[in-house]
């Protein structure tokens, strides 16, 4: 199912009218859609088929609670990169076994509150990062496992912002120097190899860079056989990208089969791990936001909304394209072309430039594709409240986060105290 869908003029997230929602929740705000989610991730499942393999669902792209229960109630792993997407995930009804704990720099509370959940795997991103990991798992008794995550060199094609698998990003290690820290791994006696990883970068829209990080990552799996050393699951990260504009990616059946013609190859079946984020939440959702008013100059028109940078950076970070749609269509305004912009005091404060719009003052808007990397990447600047957050499931709307409060903005600020006589 498309989300969002036209039934006549009025735009709908599987069986509730957008309109519906604004009156409700208010705008602007996030709107997800359950049964797309649910489709995404059994489309990488069932595309595995029979091959070994755990979804390990990328926290970061978005993690609110009400997401991560429904994809925990499917039986999906995650891949966490914090202390805090840890809680979120045990909070939510996470399998701890299934977490991935990824990341460049892991504290040492976060590696101890994951080695006292029973996490599954930590991705190691250094050797240092190593000895913190053996350290904090000899205190507490137990064993960590863990995977070494490869800098494959490849080039993703991506975003250089969310590029992380070329030699000079802060990413991974390569080949010879991920041997040397198995090696000491194995000297370790509260560390036990499990895996290997790497994770090349995000939005990627071809299927080849996965191919060659995959080649090159089972390169340092054959040198660890060399050595005795088994490997019980290659790790192929996310990554995979989704169409915003008229991006044609892969379909995630030819992203696994890709994988699973790789891995079967080989004379032994090593199970898989894959880490989508984006992938399975990213067209789920939309942000809904009102018309403010329109406005024109020399240059341009200006169609100002509710909703701004501090809402969905993406426009403004990445000078990212994300389809804006009328959420009636049957509008009878002038069709003008608009620079959609928000209240924020920044130039750089838009949510898409120089779209073809037939609106009003007050009628609503859908931001597509907002449901991987929007609310998450939310800031109340201008001390703008975060929106609320809604999921769709059929025709009921659940509220999953409510609009910040104005008095939370500070609620943990606090002034200095008064050292003077007033009067
Ligand atoms: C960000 C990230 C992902 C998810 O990337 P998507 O592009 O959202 O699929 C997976 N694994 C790691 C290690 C990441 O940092």
């Amino acid at each position: 199912m498309d989300n969002p869908n036209y039934r006549d003029s009025i735009l709908f997230v599987e069986d509730v009218a957008l309109p519906d929602i604004a009156a409700q929740v208010g705008t602007p705000c996030f709107v997800y859609s359950r049964a797309s989610i649910e489709a995404q991730w059994n489309r990488f499942d069932r595309a595995f088929g029979d091959y070994p393999h755990r979804i390990h669902y990328a926290v970061k792209a978005n993690s609110n609670l009400a997401l991560l229960n429904v994809l925990a109630g499917m039986g999906s792993g995650f891949d966490i990169v914090s202390g805090g997407e840890l809680l979120r995930v045990l909070e939510a009804g996470g399998d701890p076994r299934g977490i991935i704990f990824s990341g460049v720099c892991k504290l040492e509370w976060e590696i101890r509150d994951a080695l006292k959940a029973g996490i599954g795997v930590f991705s190691i991103e250094s050797e240092g990062e190593l000895d913190l990991i053996a350290k904090v798992a000899g205190e507490l008794g137990c064993r960590a496992r863990i995977a070494v995550r490869i800098n494959p060199d490849v080039d993703s094609g991506t975003h250089p912002y969310i590029s992380t698998g070329l030699k000079r990003n802060k990413f991974g290690m390569p080949a010879d120097q991920a041997m040397e820290i198995y090696l000491r791994a194995e000297q370790l006696p509260s560390v036990e190899i499990y895996g290997i990883a790497c994770h090349i970068g995000s939005q990627i829209l071809d299927l080849g860079p996965f191919r060659d990080a995959l080649v090159k990552v089972l390169e340092v799996v054959d040198m660890l056989e060399d050595r005795a050393i088994a490997i019980g699951h290659v790790d192929c990260g996310g990554g995979l990208g989704i169409r915003y504009q008229d991006e044609r990616p892969p379909d995630p059946s030819d992203y696994a089969g890709q994988i699973r013609a790789v891995m079967e190859s080989r004379p032994v079946r090593i199970p898989v791990a894959i880490e989508p984020g984006r992938a399975i939440v990213g067209n789920a959702g939309i942000l809904l936001t009102a018309v403010h008013s329109l406005k024109r100059n020399d240059l341009n028109r200006f169609c100002i909304v509710d909703a701004a940078m501090n809402d969905l950076l993406r426009p403004a970070l990445y000078q990212a394209y994300q389809r804006i749609m009328e959420v009636d269509r049957g509008s009878d305004a002038e069709p003008q072309v608009y620079d959609v912009v928000g209240p924020v005091c920044e130039s750089g404060d838009f949510l898409g430039k120089d779209r073809l719009l037939r609106v009003s003052p007050n009628d609503l808007l859908a931001v597509c594709s907002a449901g991987a990397y929007g609310s998450v990447m939310s800031s109340s600047y201008n001390s703008r409240p975060r929106p609320a957050e809604v999921l769709v499931d059929g025709k009921d709307i659940h509220i999953v986060r409510n609009r910040e409060s104005l008095r939370s903005l500070f609620r943990d600020e606090s002034m200095l105290p008064s050292d003077r006589e007033t009067g």
